[in-house]
């Protein structure tokens, strides 16, 4: 069961709403976060058994992922601390 994320950051007030995480009725592919150095976004992406991720803005693949749980990161545009909030409702 996967459920939605949201980012945001205090400082530059960067957010994301809404971000998919975890799969569905199969183990693969699933959805993790991401934080993107190349482009400064964060989000989710699909993964694949046989491929590694990608950004889902700009595709690049050498994309960090972040635990299924990740509570703060560094925000990607401006380096203060960002938070995610685990919201409502579910998708599968
Ligand atoms: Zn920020
Ligand atoms: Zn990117």
């Amino acid at each position: 069961m996967g459920w939605f994320v949201d980012f945001r950051c205090p400082y530059c007030r960067y957010e994301e709403a809404g971000i998919g995480v975890g799969h569905g009725k199969s183990e693969f592919p699933y959805l993790a976060l991401f934080c993107c150095d190349n482009c400064k976004s964060v989000g989710s992406t699909w993964i694949r058994e046989s491929e590694s991720p990608r950004c889902g803005a700009c595709y690049q693949e050498n994309v960090r992922l972040l635990a299924d749980d990740v509570h703060s990161i560094e925000c990607p545009k401006c380096g203060e601390p960002a938070f995610f909030a685990r919201r409502e409702g579910q998708w599968s």
